[in-house]
């Protein structure tokens, strides 16, 4: 709950096709490019496919005129039977082709893209996760790359089928009929002009119910959210008057948008069918004066039906890729971000003496408030620290700024004498461990979940590690031991166990320098004298830093650092500082006594 402002959901948005937009779906593209044999293999049939449907249409037309014993190209009806059949069989050879390459090239290019910003997702420094959510990540893992690989296959193959389609069409239909074909075109401008016009006007009202609608989502998600607060101050009435009030917007929106669909709708139908009367008059009287046969009309009208398809398919795969633009700005925005971690790690052996000079520093999502200010200590190496103060007063930040999980602004902090940003951070953080307050168990098993320390670690060595962190009775206590799963869909182990884990994690990380972050709630006496057993051996021989809650524990550091609003305010060991009269720890003493 510390979390400063957070970016918005992503939205899924439209983007102009500017030629800058473009070139950056092209970066996207090459996430397809170790597949582009397979790709063109899959456009070749693609191309081949769609050629051979245009004969469809005329030989269809041929069987009519056939019948009626004026067929051009044949002259007995199962000819053309067998030809269309024929047609269709090798047409369908090449849809197989095409259908299952794309796939292949989809399948295999959308996983190497997710994977590609997933790892560079995980590599990204702290700051980045502040200010943005989770949910927004996995948004961009998911959603966005599948929009981007949609595009990238369906959607440029789609261009290309209408593209073929379209052109090709037009060119039959003026060459089987080119006075009709000429008449029929003078009715598409008005098509085309009233589109655009209503179009624009009905896409902004969408967006605007879109918006209203975002609007009421929001107090749902709110109030539900924090249900207990609108029920501790009883107000549910209140809640149901704002949701009602936003609703109610969404509506008056929504059929202001419908009014204008509606006329759109009905003047396009009013134009489309007008346009085809009047190109069936016309060919109608072609008919009869002789010029047409019938089966060329019925493949004209075939014809232009597959026109006005390719038409609605262009404009579709328009939107998909305006829709597309902006999820590749998002997918590339972290592929593109600056590295932190240099992943091959190399060997650093600590002694584990730390201090900090001069220390001053903000979060990053938060840069006007000064966390730390000119914070100095230092901590010779094997020694134990408790950092004491209240909640917020910036100790947790002082392990944040030591794990460099975020970059300090002025001052510096070293450990064995140097500055840490030196070291490559792998191999510094390797010397790092942590038990921390929550521990957080993956899905999996025991074994693995210890293991996570060190992924090398043999069986035996996790088996140790658990012993020495008093965790092997109750792991054995299980009917399946290490391998017992734990996680979500595992067994609940107490918090007492859960930090065992965590020590035993620590144990065979075995860090030079350890950060505990105390449990702020208590166990039962049992579990409490098996973790402080376990903490003290895992502490012996190693730089510790602890983030006390409950003074009791920490009487056996050797020093107490007390932090308040970001400064060192006393230091000392617990004789030392319990001596001080009106001392803050002190203080902090009696009040926990009470
Ligand atoms: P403590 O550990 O003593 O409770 P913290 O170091 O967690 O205190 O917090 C110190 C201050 O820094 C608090 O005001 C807190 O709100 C703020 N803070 C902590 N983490 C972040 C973060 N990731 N982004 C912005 N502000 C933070």
């Amino acid at each position: 709950a510390k979390r400063g402002g957070k970016a918005p959901l992503a939205k899924e948005e439209k983007r102009k096709l500017t030629k800058e937009n473009l070139q950056r779906l092209a970066g996207a593209f090459r996430f397809m490019l170790p597949y582009k044999g397979l790709f063109i293999l899959g456009l070749i049939a693609l191309a081949l496919s769609s050629l051979l449907l245009l004969a469809f249409p005329r030989l269809s037309g041929e069987l009519l005129d056939v019948a009626t014993g004026k067929g051009k190209y044949f002259g007995n009806i199962n000819h053309v039977v067998v030809a269309l059949l024929g047609i269709l069989l090798v047409q369908s050879v090449f849809s197989f082709v095409r259908v299952y390459t794309f796939a292949i090239v989809s399948e295999r290019g959308m996983a190497d893209l997710r994977k590609a910003v997933y790892e560079k997702v995980v590599w990204l420094p702290m700051s980045f996760f502040d200010s943005r959510r989770v949910g927004e990540l996995m948004s961009r893992i998911t959603a966005d790359v599948g929009t981007l690989q949609e595009t990238f296959t369906t959607s440029l193959a789609e261009l290309l089928r209408q593209v073929l389609t379209l052109l090709f069409g037009i060119g039959i239909i003026f060459y089987l009929a080119p006075s009709l074909a000429g008449f029929m075109l003078l009715t598409f401008p008005v098509l085309v002009i009233a589109a655009l016009i209503f179009g624009k006007y009905i896409r902004k009202l969408s967006k605007k119910t879109q918006d209203k609608l975002a609007d009421a989502n929001v107090v749902v998600e709110e109030s539900l959210q924090s249900i207990f607060i609108v029920k501790a101050f009883t107000n549910e009435l209140f809640e149901i008057n704002r949701y009602g009030r936003a609703l109610k917007e969404v509506v008056s929106v929504a059929i202001q948008s419908a009014r204008y669909r509606g006329i759109f709708i009905s003047f396009i139908v009013f134009a489309l069918f007008g346009g085809i009367v009047a190109v069936g008059w016309y060919g109608a009287t072609l008919v009869q004066s002789g010029a047409l046969s019938v089966g060329e009309l019925f493949a004209f009208v075939f014809y232009t039906s597959f026109i006005g398809f390719s038409i609605a398919g262009l404009g579709e795969i328009f939107t998909q890729v305006q829709r597309s633009i902006g999820a590749s700005e998002r997918v590339l925005e972290i592929l593109y971000h600056q590295d932190e971690a240099e992943p091959e790690a190399g060997k650093l052996n600590l002694n584990g003496a730390i201090s900090f000079e001069n220390v001053s520093f903000a979060y990053p999502s938060r840069k006007d408030y000064q966390v730390l200010e000119d914070l100095n200590f230092t901590i010779s190496a094997g020694e134990k620290v408790a950092l004491v103060g209240q909640s917020g007063s910036g100790k947790s930040t002082i392990i944040n700024l030591l794990m460099r999980f975020y970059q300090i602004q002025q001052g510096m902090i070293r450990v064995d004498g140097q500055d840490v940003n030196d070291f490559n951070l792998t191999a510094y953080r390797h010397n790092l461990g942590v038990v921390p307050q929550e521990v957080i168990l993956f899905g999996g098993s025991i074994r693995e979940n210890i293991r996570y320390g060190r992924p090398d670690a043999t069986d035996e060595q996790v088996r140790e590690a658990a012993r020495k962190a008093n965790a092997l009775e109750f792991i054995e206590g299980f009917p399946e031991q290490f391998e017992t799963l734990v996680g979500e869909r595992g067994v609940k182990l107490s918090g007492g166990q859960r930090q065992r884990i965590a020590i035993a994690r620590a144990i065979l990380k075995d860090p030079v320098i350890l950060i505990l972050d105390e449990a702020t709630s208590s166990l039962d006496a049992h579990s409490e004298v098996l973790v402080q057993e376990a903490l003290e051996k895992l502490m012996e021989g190693r730089t510790t830093i602890i983030i006390a809650h409950r003074l009791s524990t920490i009487k056996k550091v050797d020093r107490i650092f007390v932090i308040q609003q970001g400064k060192l305010a006393e230091m000392g060991s617990h004789a030392e500082l319990t001596r001080l009269n009106n001392g803050i720890y002190s203080n902090l003493l009696k009040l926990q006594l009470q």
